[in-house]
């Protein structure tokens, strides 16, 4: 199975070496072609202002919504976090609005820029993640539908899920950490190879195509 990696800028190497390390074989995707043949895409930590300008820049906004919107689980960490929020705390234009929430930018300020904790992440089993912030964002405000899935000891929202989208604020292919994307691998899993009958419908479907 194959998950890609958007491969624009920020901590792409990272995410491919875990994605190996758990038996999925890893996709850079640099152009929209790129996405064919994923069942999965992690959209990782940098600078979203950056990967908003490449994302428009190499025609991936509109390919990359289709793909989510058919069902492919999206993990975005960080910056990747920014990038499938619904809303942008101070009003800029959102980029893949896939998650109701509202992300703010940056959330922690100067004094507490970057910063290691260990985070329960209960959907993730018992043992804490160690979870690593660099100049992280916040969930602000979730709506119906939306699964937190971690907050700070504060009880700020550092983790969601909506459906097939994943977001969370911290890195944790920066720590080794490996149960997200092993989460992110089932999902894409059942993607790829859906139910019994769901199959039956994509054979058919695929038997259709070959006799046109
Ligand atoms: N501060 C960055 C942003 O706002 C995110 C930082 C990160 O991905 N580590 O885009």
């Amino acid at each position: 199975m194959k998950i890609g990696v958007l491969a624009l800028h920020g901590a792409v190497i990272e995410h491919i070496k875990i994605l190996r390390a758990i038996g999925v074989e890893p996709v850079p995707v640099r152009l929209p072609e790129d996405l064919e043949g994923i069942s999965g895409l992690i959209l990782p930590g940098g600078e979203s202002t950056t990967m908003r300008k490449l994302v428009a820049r190499w025609n991936l906004r509109g390919p990359i919504m289709k793909l989510a919107n058919a069902g492919a689980p999206i993990l975005g960490t960080c910056a990747g976090m920014i990038l499938v929020a619904k809303e942008i705390a101070g009003g800029e234009d959102p980029v893949f609005p896939l998650i109701d929430v509202t992300v703010e930018r940056n959330a922690f300020g100067r004094q507490l820029d970057s910063f290691e904790t260990e985070l329960p992440v209960p959907i993730l089993g018992d043992r804490p993640v160690h979870a690593i912030f660099i100049r992280a964002p916040i969930i602000e405000r979730v709506g119906p539908g939306v699964e937190v899935l971690a907050r700070l000891p504060d009880q700020r929202i550092v983790a969601v899920r909506q459906r097939n989208v994943l977001a969370i604020s911290f890195h944790p292919e920066l720590a080794g950490e490996t149960r997200i994307h092993r989460l992110l691998a089932t999902m894409a899993a059942e993607f790829a190879e859906p139910a019994e009958g769901a199959v039956a419908t994509a054979t058919e479907h695929r038997s259709i195509g070959e006799a046109m």
